[in-house]
């Protein structure tokens, strides 16, 4: 028996294949599952960034998971706006990062997405001023004590993440970075 409640939840359930402990649908990559009444199924993904590795590895999961479920076919659509953000990793995923070794990433500054474009070329001898620096985000805390930590590299096992190490305890750690 096909239900669409049955489909959402398979497909809702996959994990992350670079992280599993989380699901795509907490970290926000799921976007929307639509199933027709014989169970054709069309779900909308937003990659996390451009190029990211595991995007195939997700849309083969998620064909899999909806076929598993009883879906007789499975479009996968990816759309790219609005862009994702780590602001869409919802809570439960960051306690579940935090368990898993990996430091959850921090509160992005507020976009300065509303200053306004540079038009054209400025005339000789205008002192252009910098752009208004927007920060970024603090220092990740260790997820094993809490400690301070110091960047190893800026990458980590993946690309969306980035290497620590607590200065406390000495345990090196992933950061997922964020975008
Ligand atoms: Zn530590």
């Amino acid at each position: 028996m096909v239900t669409a409640e049955r489909i959402r939840a398979a497909v809702a359930a996959v994990p992350d294949p670079e992280i599993r402990v989380v699901t795509i649908a907490e970290l926000g990559i799921l976007r929307e599952v639509s199933v027709d009444g014989d169970g054709s199924t069309a779900v909308t993904i937003t990659p996390t960034y451009v190029g990211c590795p595991a995007m195939d590895t997700i849309r083969a999961d998620i064909r899999a998971a909806a076929r598993r479920a009883g879906a007789p076919d499975v479009r996968v659509d990816t759309v790219w706006s609005p862009a994702w953000t780590t602001r869409w990793i919802g809570e439960e995923a960051r306690a579940k990062l935090a368990a898993a070794g990996i430091a959850p990433p921090g509160d992005l500054p507020e976009s300065s997405g509303d200053l306004p474009e540079p038009v054209g070329a400025a005339p000789a001898g205008t002192r252009l001023l910098p752009l208004a620096v927007t920060g970024t985000p603090p220092a990740p805390a260790c997820p094993r004590c809490g400690g301070r930590a110091e960047r190893l590299a800026r990458f980590g096992s993946t690309a969306c993440k980035s290497l620590w190490r607590c200065e406390s305890c000495g345990e090196p750690f992933d950061h997922f970075k964020e975008h």
